[in-house]
């Protein structure tokens, strides 16, 4: 529910490559369903596998978040809404049957692929 779509990290980028490369057709930064105003970063949509790519600031990455000096109260109570965020969508897509991959922006984009290849292997329709 970013108001905005940050450009593309160089993440995502590598993933979207190596999805491409291994025939696998997806959609990007897509709604999830008419009812559902979540979006996923990649979107499997028969497959119903739902991919976040969660930066590492504005999702508080526990490896790479760092304190803000400046406003540091707001800039907490900002990121804790993030992830609170994230648990909720999370949830809410599990709960409509979504298979839910989140990965931090830090994550091998190759351990990505893999994780993805798995989780369309065992979803019940697969296809696109
Ligand atoms: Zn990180």
């Amino acid at each position: 529910m970013q108001r905005q779509r940050r450009s593309d990290t160089a993440q995502e980028i590598a993933v979207r490559r190596l999805l491409t490369a291994s025939g696998l057709r997806y959609r990007v930064n897509e709604r999830l369903s008419a009812d559902l105003r979540w979006r996923a970063d990649i979107v499997f949509r028969r497959a119903k596998v739902a991919v976040f790519l969660d930066g590492c600031f504005w999702h508080s990455c526990p490896r790479h978040r760092t304190a803000a000096k400046a406003n540091a109260e707001w800039w907490s109570t900002k990121l804790a809404a993030n992830r609170e965020r994230d648990r909720r969508t999370t949830r809410e897509l599990r709960r409509a049957n979504w298979t839910v991959l989140r990965f931090w922006e830090h994550t091998d984009p190759q351990r990505v692929l893999r994780r993805v290849l798995m989780a369309l292997a065992t979803s019940s329709q697969p296809g696109k």
